[in-house]
């Protein structure tokens, strides 16, 4: 008798599709017989920069101690994150990548007789973290791409848990001014969490998006998420980091796995804290990377959403699955976001000038041949 194991998960995980993540280099080399380095990967917003010396040196210090458990509260990390940013040891959680973060939130305060409200084309992960727990995942409309905050707020039911806000949001790059997230945080009722992700704030220029950290003394139920995979440059490493209440850090705390930050993470983490030099150069180079990106767009007559994150959202006016396929088949990776409601996207990462020349170059003749 054969037992059909796919029906006995929970209904919630029956209905999910697994993140897809950007096709890695490695792949598509062997797929179409390429060398990886003549691929150009531009698709999991990724820092095109490499890593930071001092971090190399700061792991390579850490592998002495590798037979070693990682600190599992994290104390160096904990400590330096508190004195940047001004809040107390005690405000903060550790996680394997923010993704950790936002699973740690769900796990600890959502269950099945809960609603969870995001917005369409938001991180992937919200309804994957919901529907895990089997929570009713409530998807609100976008407003030009972008999160509709007050539409979200006349989403929230007696039933209503937590809500996901990324900003600036990912695929699209859209975010959020200050007076609407005021207005949101102070509608939103106060045993209701508002897990406000800033995965991209590093990259932020301006001073029309808000400082999630700004609000943490005025609002308990808000929870910030960052991360050290992007501006900082360590996807590969697995780090991220919450800001909450003590007593959500403390709920968290209770569901997380004993060690889930490793000690190469931490000690990279550590010292790209520490790199200002880093930062400034991964902010230059997205900074004039994106307009080489827009104009190259305007040049070719495309649209695209404006975007304060480090990737652009560029609008094909048409179906873009066969141009994505073009591109792979010339060596470069993007990411198709048609699972995002938005088929006629490509998300493209902000490179390093070459690299965005060479998408650009394929993407005119993909466009002329497709
Ligand atoms: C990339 C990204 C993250 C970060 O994920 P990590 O687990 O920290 O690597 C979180 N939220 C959004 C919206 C992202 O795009």
């Amino acid at each position: 008798m054969t037992c059909d194991f796919l029906a006995l998960a929970r209904p919630g995980v029956q209905k999910l599709s697994p993140y897809v993540p950007g096709k890695p280099v490695e792949e598509l080399a062997r797929e179409f017989g390429l060398r990886a380095q003549d691929i150009v990967k531009l698709a999991s917003n990724e820092n095109p920069l490499g890593p930071s010396p001092a971090v190399k040196a700061a792991i390579s210090a850490a592998l002495a101690e590798m037979t070693r458990y990682p600190d599992g509260n994290g104390f160096a990390l904990k400590q330096a994150l508190s004195a940047k940013l001004g809040v107390a040891t005690s405000n903060l959680t550790l996680g394997n990548g923010s993704n950790d973060i936002l699973e740690l939130v769900t796990r600890a305060f959502v269950g099945p007789e809960h609603e969870v409200i995001f917005s369409d084309h938001a991180f992937a992960v919200y309804p994957i973290v919901t529907q895990a727990v089997g929570a009713k995942a409530v998807a609100v409309p976008a407003r030009d791409w972008g999160h509709d905050l007050p539409a979200m707020a006349a989403a929230i039911t007696d039933a209503t848990q937590l809500i996901f806000i990324a900003n600036p949001n990912n695929p699209t790059g859209t975010w959020i001014e200050r007076n609407e997230l005021e207005a949101f945080l102070a509608q939103v009722p106060e045993n209701v969490l508002v897990v406000l992700d800033e995965a991209y704030t590093e990259y932020v220029e301006t001073d029309d998006v808000p400082n999630g950290v700004d609000y943490l003394s005025q609002y308990d139920n808000l929870l910030v998420s960052r991360t050290f995979s992007k501006a900082y440059g360590l996807a590969a490493l697995r780090v991220g980091y919450g800001i909450s209440s003590p007593q959500v850090a403390d709920a968290m705390n209770r569901v997380r796995q004993p060690f889930n930050v490793n000690s190469l993470a931490l000690a990279a983490a550590l010292a790209a804290l520490q790199d200002e030099a880093y930062l400034i150069e991964s902010r230059r180079i997205n900074r004039l990377g994106m307009q080489q990106l827009e104009d190259g767009c305007a040049a070719l007559g495309l649209g695209w959403i404006p975007s304060r994150g480090n990737f652009l959202a560029i609008d094909l006016g048409r179906e873009a699955a066969p141009v994505f396929q073009a591109l792979l088949r010339e060596g470069v990776i993007v990411r198709p976001v048609a699972n995002y409601g938005m088929p006629n996207h490509l998300r493209v990462t902000v490179g390093l000038p070459d690299e965005n020349q060479r998408f650009l170059d394929v993407l005119k003749q993909a466009l002329i041949s497709g």
